[in-house]
Parts: structure tokens; sequence; C-alpha cells
């Protein structure tokens, strides 16, 4: 607290990112890193980039990166917005394309993020209930008379659950809204078992649809910082007005010089996401056999529940033997652990470990 802040920071609650330690050794399970890393392509034009030409602004426009992006997603180019991360693309959007009078609703259970950028633009929301088995129930988003939403927000697949929307129930909560934008992030939706999967195929018939996306988790860039959104242009236009009140430059040089490296290594992208496709079916079977309970994951991740001990318990407990994972406290997943899917040696060591845990009090 100070007397120098303004009344909006005093006001804020930040969103707290997952433990980034400084412990060599740890088996960092907590923040849905990509075990596999980045393509060495990519790392080679990030050196390649690290020259003289580092004293220019790069391209405010992104014009090589957004070009790209097009290609790949079979949309015009003007309908490509890239920024910081796609923590930067969604809060452009939220004050940009989601804050209308009506409430803004979203997921009881979701990204955390999002009431923290709520709270920052002054943007009132509406917590939807998931389902008891956390599943998203399209009709809940339905219009009814003057009940109806000013924009509606949720990833798919959801975090932290991993469940996975179908696409033609992702399609009917857009149609049912035409007067309210829909924005799906997608942050992990490259790990979901489809290759179509993914809303970016309805932008074409839903002006109201914003799709982002993120280089972080399946292009093992986190470190970077690239995020992206696809939508119509009138709505990406939203999004540029919005960004260049903000910041002109929000991709470095290394950074686009990366991102198109890494999009142009398609084989390096589908090898690390089958491995973790097939890492997340072997290491839900082992936690089952453990006695834990398992969403059905889409994602780099697994939402599980240990039966007969505590979550945060045993989120202490995997901590004294180097392993992290993520503990959410809000009530309805209090009893839940959010794994990352890592290599095979991580699986095992913590597989192992559960073993050691979950043994030694049974
Ligand atoms: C990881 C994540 C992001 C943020 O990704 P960055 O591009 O690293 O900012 C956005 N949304 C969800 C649901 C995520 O899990």
């Amino acid at each position: 607290m100070s007397r120098y802040w303004s009344a909006v920071t005093h006001g804020l609650t930040p969103y707290v990112p997952g433990e980034q330690p400084v412990l060599d050794n740890l088996i960092k399970l907590n923040t849905n890193e990509n075990p596999y890393g980045p393509s060495p392509k990519a790392l080679a034009a990030i050196r390649a980039a690290t020259e003289d030409t580092l004293r220019l602004y790069p391209d405010p426009d992104a014009k090589a990166l957004k070009a790209t992006l097009a290609h790949r997603y079979k949309v015009g180019p003007e309908q490509v917005f890239v920024g910081n991360g796609s923590d930067e693309v969604l809060a452009l959007a939220f004050i940009g394309l989601l804050k209308h009078v009506r409430p803004l609703w979203i997921p009881d259970v979701t990204y955390s993020f999002y009431p923290v950028y709520c709270a920052l633009y002054g943007i009132e929301y509406r917590q939807v209930p998931l389902d008891d088995g956390f599943v998203l129930r399209p009709e809940d988003y339905f219009p009814c008379g003057e009940n109806r939403a000013g924009a509606i927000a949720f990833p798919n697949p959801n975090a932290p659950t991993g469940r996975l929307l179908p696409l033609a129930d992702v399609e009917r909560i857009v149609a049912a809204n035409p007067e309210a934008t829909v924005l799906v992030d997608e942050a992990y939706i490259d790990f979901a078992d489809q290759d179509d999967a993914s809303a970016i195929a309805l932008v074409d018939r839903h002006p109201n649809l914003l799709v982002v996306h993120t280089f972080s988790k399946s292009r093992a860039l986190a470190g970077l910082r690239i995020g992206f959104a696809i939508g119509q242009r009138n709505l990406i236009a939203g999004l540029e007005r919005v960004k260049n009140s903000f910041n002109s430059y929000p991709l470095d040089r290394l950074a686009l010089a990366g991102a198109l490296a890494s999009l142009e290594d398609e084989p390096w992208f589908q090898a690390s996401r089958s491995k973790i496709i097939a890492t997340r079916a072997t290491l839900t079977a082992q936690l089952q056999a453990l006695g834990l309970e398992v969403l059905p994951s889409a994602a780099n991740f697994v939402f599980a529940r240990p039966t007969g001990f505590d979550a945060a318990e045993l989120a202490a407990e995997l901590r004294k033997r180097a392993i992290i994972v993520r503990h959410f406290k809000i009530p309805r997943t209090a009893q839940y652990l959010r794994i990352t899917i890592g290599n095979d040696n991580q699986c095992t060591a913590l597989t192992d470990s559960l073993r050691d845990i979950l043994g030694t009090t049974r």
C-alpha cells in the first residue's frame, strides 16, 4: 500500500503466476511448459537475429509473421492479430471487445486471469457454473429474453480442467449470441486428439468470434512471449486500435524471428505434440491405477483428484520430493491438482513419488 498509488492500483488483485523456482533439479509440472523445447530452427533464427539490426525498432505490424500465420490457418492477413504472449492479446481483447453494458459471461472454473482483467478494466462479469463433471453446457450461454451476455469468453480446452468442448457446441454458443463477441482462448487446442478441433474454422461464418492462440505451450516458446488472435477483419481492426493506443512494438525482433522459424518447422511441432498426447494417455492410466480420479484432458496437463488424501497436502508432499504441480485454492477445485505432462523421466519420477506418498499412508 502506498499513498502514491492510484485508486485503481489500490483496488487490484493481481494474477499469481505459477512458481518459477531458481532451484536446479526441480521437476517442474506446474505451468504447462513444453518439456521438448522449441524447434532448433527457431533457436537458430533467434541467434541469427541477435545482430546490429537490434538497434532498429521491429516491424510494428509484424507483417511477415501475420502473413505466415494467415497462410497456415487459411485466413487473410488482415484477420490476424499478434501480441506479446496471448496474455497480452487477451488483455487487449478484454478492454477492446469484451467490455459492454451487459456483463461478460465466463465459466465459474476457468483461467484465473479473466477476473483479473475484469477488475483492471472495470468489466462486470458473471460466472456461469460448469456441470458436475466440469463440462461447459452450451445452453447456459443462450440468451433468454433480457438475460443475455454482453460478451462471452472461455478457454477450449478449458483451464485448469483440460476438458474439450466439441466444435459444434462452440458454434452453437457463437450462433446463439450474434450480438456478443465470443472469445475462445485456444491456448491448448494443439493437444486435442483431433486435428480439426479449432474454432478458427468457424471465423469466416461468424463476425462475432475471436480465437486466441499462443506459442507458449505447443511450440515451447513461453520464454519468447508470442500470442495471436484470428477473427474477421472488424474484430482484428478493433484490437489494432487498442494495441496502437498502448504499445506499438509488442513483438521484438527476436520474437518475430523465432516465431516465424517455429512455424516453418512443422515436423518438430507435430512430433512434440504427438509425444505429449501419447504421454498424457499413459500418465492418465498410471494416475488412475494409483487411485486418482483424472478428468478427460485435451491439453498438455491433467486435472486429477486424489482419493483419501488432501490435494494441497499431496502437492506439499510432492514438493518435498522436488516435484511441483499446481493447486488452485478456489472451493470447487480445492481437491484437484493440475499436473503438466512432462517427458517420460519426469512422469516416472512423479508416479514413483505418488506411489511412495500414497502408499505410506494407507
Ligand atoms: C498459458 C495460457 C495463456 C497464456 O499464454 P501466454 O501466451 O504465455 O501469455 C492464456 N490462456 C490460457 C488458458 C493459458 O493456459
